[in-house]
């Protein structure tokens, strides 16, 4: 069974078998997916599945030179099926043919894979994409700083260390930075909500938070291919990102993996002999954790350099806030 839409509802909600099949039906003529996750804890330890919005890439409300007939967003409700009925959605999931476009896929790839038993292949992480494309722009080291701001960067650092550290960008802000055009969406992009994804019915705001991601990856990835900014292995650096958390899921409060910094050996691989990180836990090359002694001298540290830099801004913001607190209470007394 296929589905006909000519109407302009953005999205549209996929709870009963029928539906369903129709979504299944129509997702299988595709040749680009686009993907987003709703969950409670996406990725960490305790997350559960809620939502998955999918989107036909490039007839989507949202898309400039869509036809007469356009898709809506589907919102596949998880809670409303068993695995078995959603395994003929989640075939096409792992079906390395069929391209599936994220934008920061860890934390969906970890919860389909954990939560679900679904190994999604075929993927383009476009978060992933625009830190290769700021080397295509001509990024120089500066501007790699710059990115950093407060939060990640701090003058007492030896500048050296900072040779590898990336900055990721949030899909909002990836969007504002490439001036994409987004007067084609039909509704407010992020609705509050109230977070609750396992409860039901789910309200209107959620539905439409559901669905903005997948409008806001479809002109993205649009723009990242007018641009000539997808690289051939842009598949393997997205398939080293998202299966990252594959061996376990982390905890939502690990500072290790709660920031907003590239992971190292996913774009950039480094030589040397594998070790294990003392922060994050990955096992990684050697040439990702510094020496002690400096520039090519001494033992490797314990943490990779990425560990590193959380390690020293984590001090540093927790020593200003506690000096900011003193002095508040200072004025108190
Ligand atoms: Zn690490």
């Amino acid at each position: 069974m296929a589905l006909s839409f000519y109407h302009d509802d953005a999205f549209l909600l996929c709870d009963n078998q029928q539906t369903l099949q129709g979504v299944v039906a129509t997702l299988r003529r595709a040749s680009a997916i686009i993907l987003d996750c709703e969950a409670q804890d996406i990725g960490y330890v305790g997350g559960q599945l809620s939502v998955i919005s999918l989107g036909v890439a490039g007839s989507l409300l949202s898309s400039k030179r869509r036809g007469r007939q356009y898709h809506p967003v589907f919102l596949v409700d998880v809670l409303a099926f068993s695995r078995r009925q959603l395994r003929s959605l989640y075939d096409i999931l792992e079906d390395e043919n069929v391209t599936k476009v994220v934008f920061g896929g860890r934390h969906d790839f970890t919860e389909l894979y954990h939560g679900q038993g679904v190994y999604m292949k075929g993927v383009i992480d476009l978060q992933i994409a625009d830190v290769v494309s700021r080397d295509i722009l001509e990024e120089d080291f500066e501007d790699q700083m710059e990115r950093l701001g407060d939060r990640y960067f701090d003058d007492d650092v030896d500048i050296d260390r900072y040779d590898n550290i990336h900055r990721l960008n949030s899909l909002v802000s990836c969007v504002e930075e490439h001036d994409v055009d987004t007067s084609r969406i039909p509704h407010e992009l992020k609705p509050y909500h109230s977070g609750r994804w396992l409860q039901r019915p789910l309200s209107f705001d959620q539905l439409i938070y559901a669905s903005g991601d997948v409008l806001l990856i479809d002109l993205l990835y649009r723009y990242f291919r007018s641009m000539h900014l997808l690289e051939d292995d842009i598949y393997e650096q997205s398939a080293k990102y998202i299966s990252l958390n594959i061996d376990a899921r982390v905890n939502k409060n690990d500072e290790y993996w709660c920031h907003a910094l590239l992971p190292l050996d996913i774009i950039y691989e480094a030589d040397g002999i594998p070790m294990t990180c003392d922060g994050c836990g990955r096992e990684m090359m050697s040439g990702n954790f510094a020496r002690r002694g400096g520039r090519g001298r001494g033992r490797r540290e314990d943490k990779c350099a990425v560990c590193v830099i959380i390690d020293f801004t984590g001090n540093f913001h927790f020593l200003r806030a506690l000096h900011l607190l003193t002095i508040y209470q200072g004025y108190e007394d």
